[in-house]
């Protein structure tokens, strides 16, 4: 069943549709607030089933690449360092660190490795399994919702990549506020619906994997609603993706050959793009590489794809 909702942001029901799906789920712009959502949403049920069996981080792609982590994590560890890193530049006397949907775990071994005392929250049991058997880290299954981390409360909690896929963002937020101790830093990152990739490429956007991202937010929306949940924002930042496939897209939309039609694709299908691609594809990719190289300026002008926001429990 699909279920037509309110903006989870203001509760207006007025809203314009922004991209319309052949399947009949549109993602739709709040006319009062500009938040961006689908509408009719998918039910509970169906996002239950879709994500019983993915399997979206890459050391917990196969066990090969796994062994592969074992055996050399600092090529790993790249990104997830300068995450920590900027953490440890707002907290610098460390402490108790909860990761939600900390997936296979790597944010959560580069964080223990900090000198961070960390817990994990994953509902997917095979993100629970590499944690807990390979990595050795304290990651309960579950959800916020369904469990209760054991070592509360918290000086940091990291939301990364996981409030567009909630179906009340909102509540998620004041449940973490719930785990803080007073002051505690939250980390929230999602894609960033006001980039200028997200509106030069539109329905081609590599972020527009649907019906897995039910919110888009822009540094406007996801400020109003750390503030609704009674966080005090500190900072929003943009950041780029590595993606080269926005790249290729950009190309295609160039020269007129871009998606025409909103269609309901999962992460996979990007996965695919990027690592089993064949040679023509491949050549796609380097010149998307290339092309998209330019695309470091955009941060400068808060125009990357993605969001890094940090707010302070008040
Ligand atoms: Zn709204």
């Amino acid at each position: 069943m699909r279920q037509k909702i309110a903006c989870k942001l203001c509760n207006s029901f007025e809203y314009e549709i922004w991209l319309k799906s052949a399947e009949g789920f549109n993602l739709v712009r709040c006319k009062n607030c500009s938040l961006v959502y689908i509408n009719p949403q998918p039910s509970a049920r169906c996002l239950e089933e879709m994500y019983k069996n993915q399997k979206v981080f890459f050391i917990g792609a196969s066990r090969g690449r796994i062994k592969d982590y074992l055996k050399n994590k600092s090529r790993f560890w790249g990104a997830a360092q300068s995450k920590i890193k900027e953490i440890e530049k707002l907290f610098p006397h460390k402490g108790k660190l909860l990761d939600l949907g900390c997936a296979g775990g790597l944010f959560l071994d580069v964080a223990r490795d900090s000198g961070w005392d960390v817990q994990g929250i994953e509902p997917s049991k095979w993100g629970k399994d590499i944690a807990t058997r390979y990595l050795n880290l304290d990651v309960i299954q579950g959800t916020l919702q369904t469990v209760r981390p054991t070592k509360i409360p918290f000086d940091v909690v990291t939301f990364f990549d996981v409030i567009e896929h909630l179906q009340d963002p909102l509540t998620e937020l004041q449940r973490i506020k719930s785990v803080l101790k007073e002051n505690g830093l939250l980390v929230v990152t999602t894609p960033n619906i006001e980039s200028f990739v997200a509106k030069a490429l539109g329905i081609s956007w590599s972020m527009i994997t649907l019906p897995e991202h039910l919110f888009y937010f822009s540094p406007e929306t996801l400020s109003k609603m750390l503030k609704k949940s009674g966080f005090k924002v500190e900072k929003i930042e943009t950041r780029n993706s590595d993606i080269p496939y926005n790249g290729v897209q950009l190309i295609k939309k160039f020269l007129g050959k871009g998606n025409k039609e909103l269609r309901f694709v999962s992460n996979e299908g990007v996965e695919q793009m990027t690592s089993n691609a064949n040679v023509k594809q491949r050549i796609g990719h380097i010149i998307g590489h290339w092309f998209y190289a330019v695309a470091w300026l955009l941060p400068y002008f808060r125009q990357g794809e993605g969001l890094v926001a940090y707010a302070r429990k008040v």
